[in-house]
């Protein structure tokens, strides 16, 4: 299984490379988070040997029950949809929340890290594409989000992640992206709380892109795990 993983993880970061120099980015600067949601405890163990540092997880007690099992301390990541009433679990536990979806979810956060007496770090979600299925921020309303959060203690917003429609035509794809790299260089850093440095979006299928478009974090299941039952 190492072996596979192994291959299949060079292969992404070779791609990943790739789509960096073309547009005269450093691969340095993109890290790699492998998505390890439905696989075994084994087959993370297995790309953290290969050198991968960061794992995303996108449910709260599937993460909780993996985590023990874990060698080493990769940097964890909470890509999923996070219910206000799961919080508390997973305070401390992670080392970004990718999934910041409504001032109810941050404020919750910002209660719970100040009564566990650290900041967490987050990112908001932002629903670019203007999905019905999708969670995440409008972009009009990402004002007050931001307004609001900026008052909150024990939160810290480092940056923005999306997950766009899912497109045939991958133009439209490139589009949502460059949408939300707009949306991410046009934030006012203004607020001593909020920072935008880290751009999430990218998956399995559409990686590339994401880093041409200006992704610092790309999320990488299936290309490397496999498919998933
Ligand atoms: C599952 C998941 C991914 C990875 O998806 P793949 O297509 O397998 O690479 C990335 N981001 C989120 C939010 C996910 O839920």
């Amino acid at each position: 299984m190492e072996d596979e993983i192994r291959a299949r993880i060079e292969e992404v970061r070779e791609r990943i490379a790739a789509a960096a120099r073309r547009v005269g980015r450093r691969p340095e600067d993109i890290t790699l988070i492998g998505v390890t949601k439905t696989k075994p405890a084994e087959a993370v163990n297995a790309a953290l040997a290969c050198g991968i540092a960061d794992i995303g997880e996108n449910r709260v007690q599937e993460l909780l029950e993996k985590l023990p099992e874990l060698n080493g301390s990769p940097r964890i990541h909470l890509i999923g949809h996070l219910q206000t009433n799961k919080v508390k679990q997973i305070i401390g536990k992670t080392d970004l929340i990718h999934s910041v979806d409504s001032l109810k979810v941050a404020k919750e956060i910002s209660h719970q890290s100040l009564a566990a007496g650290i900041v967490s770090d987050v990112l908001l979600q932002v629903n670019i594409g203007r999905d019905d299925n999708k969670f995440g921020i409008l972009r009009e309303d990402l004002p007050e989000i931001l307004e609001g959060v900026s008052e909150m203690e024990g939160i810290r917003v480092r940056g923005l992640m999306t997950v766009p429609p899912i497109e045939q035509d991958t133009r439209k794809t490139r589009a949502h992206f460059q949408s939300l790299y707009k949306v991410f260089i046009d934030i006012p850093q203004i607020y001593d709380n909020i920072k935008m440095e880290y751009l999430s979006m990218g998956m399995s299928g559409d990686f590339e892109i994401a880093v041409e478009e200006g992704a610092n974090l790309v999320r990488v299941g299936s290309a490397i795990f496999g498919s998933r039952a």
